[in-house]
């Protein structure tokens, strides 16, 4: 799987208009489509990076979201092809393909800490299958009442914006879906540049807005008050019937905040593999690395 990066928005759109690798990616997920448009569900052949074998990808209806121009429904790729061994979706098995990746090449010690920002999840589990010898670590946000680092029922609490590790500790962090439902999300991207070692490694996704520069912010709590600015909007949290509320809609501005806090090779990075089932172009995570001692 080859990545491409990307740091602005102009760069983006020239890459998705003019570079034909795109549209050949678009056309063979429309294929698919049309072929399957009678089934509701249906399962795609294909390799399982997390499981190391072959296996089928599931595709139906669930959260699609998007029309062809001739009405056909597009299914919602991000968030499904889901592996019939370890019914990971396609955006958590990608980020453990990174991770894989990131691990393999670097020089870590022989049991590196990797830190999710999810604990109660298939991806965390994952997570410590695949990678016996590291120190998994994985936190949910349990409430206000409780202190980062805090175990809870067996699991552990950590505030994004206070974690509760020690400064320069962590080889590796991945979150996943985590910072739009965190109101400061400048203070947790300073917290995981600080617990993070130097060269530690941050594959990160949210969903990101590529046709806007600004970020925009939904709702804000400010002393306990909690502020709306947009309409509410609630995403399905592991830990809650209520849904976690989105504070933040994210822009291109993410990758200079990422930039401010001192974090080097920030960028957006896009994938697509038909044989890894990591359709849906354009696909994308945020990568960054924090600079050497
Ligand atoms: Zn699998």
């Amino acid at each position: 799987m080859h990545t491409l990066t990307f740091t602005n928005r102009q760069a983006f759109f020239d890459y998705l208009q003019n570079v034909p690798e795109f549209r050949e990616q678009r056309e063979y997920e429309l294929a698919i489509v049309r072929r399957h448009q009678d089934e509701a569900v249906y399962h795609l052949d294909g390799y399982c990076k997390v499981c190391a074998k072959p296996t089928l990808f599931q595709v139906d209806a669930i959260s699609s979201y998007q029309q062809t121009e001739d009405g056909l429904s597009l299914p919602n790729w991000r968030e499904r092809l889901l592996c019939e061994s370890c019914q990971l979706n396609n955006r958590q098995r990608a980020i453990l393909h990174q991770i894989q990746a990131a691990l393999a090449e670097q020089e870590h010690s022989e049991s590196p800490t990797i830190y999710a920002m999810e604990q109660v999840t298939p991806l965390f589990h994952a997570l410590q299958q695949i990678f016996p010898h590291a120190h998994c670590i994985g936190s949910e946000y349990v409430g206000p009442e409780h202190q980062s680092g805090a175990v809870v029922d067996g699991i552990r609490h950590e505030d994004a914006e206070a974690l509760s590790f020690a400064d320069n500790s962590i080889d590796l962090i991945t979150s996943n879906d985590v910072l739009e439902h965190v109101n400061q999300p400048l203070q947790s991207l300073r917290e995981i540049f600080r617990v993070l070692k130097p060269n530690g490694n941050l594959f990160l996704t949210i969903p990101f807005h590529a046709d806007r520069d600004e970020n925009v912010r939904r709702a804000e709590l400010v002393n306990g008050k909690l502020t709306h600015y947009l309409p509410e909007m609630y995403h399905g949290n592991p830990m809650s019937e209520d849904g976690s509320l989105v504070f933040n809609d994210f822009g291109w501005d993410f990758v200079g905040e990422m930039q401010s806090v001192g974090f080097q090779d920030v960028g957006l990075c896009l994938y697509w593999s038909s044989f890894y089932g990591y359709l849906g172009a354009p696909l994308s995570y945020f990568y960054a690395r924090k600079p050497a001692a």
